[in-house]
């Protein structure tokens, strides 16, 4: 039987719950264990898909094609757990779960209420993952903070659930904010009381209180906490702040965090051993002196979390080469403004992502054409890759304005358009090409000679494709189509023949990279962008 450990925020958002959850996870891995770890976002929406980047940051695609939280991204590159769209539960989802069965006429006349419809429906969907993923530990993470309205059911769910199976099989980690305050030049707990105090109202009692904080926590102030909150001292566990979030495993080991839980939840299993990670990820990061200077052009520079993948994959990748990294993050919309020259003159590489709409589409466009005029290595990625078939079209074959029909309906050269699936599509939620497919690699290729592999699998999320009917003048004039999908002869990737490394695909491989195991069009793309 899967055991449990339960992981709610309180004080303020954004306190890395999420990196917690995934460095638990690897500590427990560590020790030999099998995990999972699942998310659970109170917001109505079914999943993140319909948002924008603005609202919720990146959306995380899975193997299995869920459109999901990003928190997932950091449980996958942390730990070897397979996640699938069981382990993304949103309030939207378990109600639309609850009403589809209620107008079927499941509930045989009951009244359908949230205490216990909706609080089972959240029992079972964590349970399920269970069951169906077989593992020794499922790490729950609860978005949201403590006292938010939304996040009640999930709170009251997990409550139960603890009782339910008693404290041997489930255990509360509560995450903090200890501030320091500068002007008193004292670090303090009393947000940390309020927020536990608001736990207990509804009846969870932390078993460990995570205080993330930017200075070392005294052994009075944890006493201090410890008291207050009702746990042992040993229970409150500093986690001070760290200049990489792939060193948090190591320190929560070091506050022995991983061997309180195992002695809590009475889980038998090996010590835990980070050598690996120490020596490939955190020794790597420190050591490298040489830089390499990426440029990301996209048109959510100005958000942290839009491109969160991205940002990891490259970190991976420069690990992968030994180097440091640094991240020129420019607007698209200012290279409409200033031209190409003034931001990426100064870079080794660039990359486009994915991305929506037509805002900023031609600086996109214009730093695709510096990239590929100056021999700089380029990696396009989704509509990276269709803005440079875009560009590829315009300058180099004489189509004039050619584009996507997504921003020009009437252009006439539509080199990208809407998938032939896509033309029946009417409703926006989940219904994009998404998920993993099957590549299939030319030989002869830089993709090839990054993956050394013909057949991959690789995530998608998009609605418009090369239109096959400009591949003809596009190979003449030196486009080298080098990936495709068999079922449709769906172009996957392209690159250029005269050019060091210009490599871009329609998928999105910054959803498969991990730090120990850096993407190879990452470490490619890294590898050529040393200067
Ligand atoms: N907007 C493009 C499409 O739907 C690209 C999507 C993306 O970059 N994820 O095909």
């Amino acid at each position: 039987m899967s055991k449990y450990i339960f992981i709610t925020g309180g004080v303020v958002s954004s306190l890395g719950k999420g990196i917690t959850a995934a460095s638990v996870g690897k500590l427990l891995e560590s020790r030999g264990l099998k995990v999972t770890i699942i998310k659970c976002d109170p917001y109505i929406n079914v999943d993140p898909g319909t948002m924008n980047p603005y609202q919720h940051g990146e959306v995380y695609v899975t193997d299995d094609g869920a459109e999901t939280d990003l928190d997932l991204g950091h449980y996958e590159r942390f730990t070897n757990a397979k996640l699938t769209r069981d382990n993304n539960i949103t309030t939207g989802k378990i109600y639309y779960s609850v009403i589809t069965k209620e107008r079927a006429g499941h509930y045989l006349g009951k009244t359908v209420q949230i205490i216990p419809h909706i609080t089972d429906e959240i029992k079972n969907g964590i349970k399920k993952v269970a069951a169906h993923q077989k593992v020794d530990v499922v790490i729950v993470e609860i978005g949201g903070t403590v006292g938010d309205i939304e996040g009640l059911p999930f709170l009251e769910a997990i409550r139960q659930l603890r009782l339910e199976l008693g404290k041997d099989y489930a255990i509360n980690i509560h995450v903090t904010l200890v501030p320091y305050i500068k002007s008193a030049g004292e670090i303090k707990t009393k947000p940390t009381q309020h927020s536990v105090g608001t736990l207990r109202e509804i009846g969870i009692i932390p078993d460990i209180i995570a205080c993330r904080t930017e200075k070392p926590l005294s052994k009075e102030t944890r006493e201090k906490i410890g008291l207050f909150c009702n746990v042992d001292t040993e229970a409150v566990i500093p986690v001070i702040d760290v200049k990489n979030i792939y060193e948090v495993p190591v320190v929560l080991k070091k506050e022995c965090l991983d061997a309180l839980i195992v002695r809590l939840l009475n889980l038998r299993c090996a010590d835990s051993d980070l050598s690996v990670w120490e020596n490939e990820v955190l020794k790597r990061l420190k050591q490298s002196s040489r830089e390499v200077r990426i440029a990301v052009v996209g048109k959510y520079i100005a958000l942290q979390d839009a491109y969160k993948s991205i940002y990891e994959a490259l970190t991976h990748g420069a690990i992968a080469n030994g180097v440091k990294l640094y991240i020129k993050k420019v607007d698209s919309e200012d290279i409409e403004k200033d031209g190409p020259e003034k931001h990426l003159s100064d870079v080794g590489g660039v990359l486009v992502p994915g991305g929506f709409g037509g805002r900023g589409m031609e600086g996109k466009i214009a730093a695709i054409r510096y990239a590929r005029e100056k021999g700089m290595p380029f990696l396009g990625i989704c509509l990276g890759m269709q803005m440079a078939a875009a560009e590829f079209a315009r300058n180099v074959c004489g189509l004039s304005r050619a584009n996507s029909t997504e921003f020009d309906k009437n252009t006439r050269y539509p080199v990208i358009s809407l998938l032939e699936e896509q033309k029946k599509v009417k409703e926006m939620g989940g219904s994009m090409r998404l998920g993993a497919y099957e590549c299939r690699i030319n030989k002869d290729s830089k993709a090839y000679d990054a993956y050394r592999r013909e057949t991959i699998f690789e995530r998608h999320r998009h609605r418009y494709e090369f239109n096959n009917k400009y591949r003809e003048v596009m190979k003449k004039n030196g486009l080298i189509f080098s990936g495709f999908h068999p079922k449709g002869d769906l172009v996957e990737m392209i690159e250029l023949k005269t050019h060091p490394w210009f490599v871009a695909c329609q998928f999105h491989p910054e959803f498969k990279s991990k730090p120990d195991k850096a993407h190879p069009l990452f470490k490619e793309f890294i590898k050529h962008s040393i200067t």
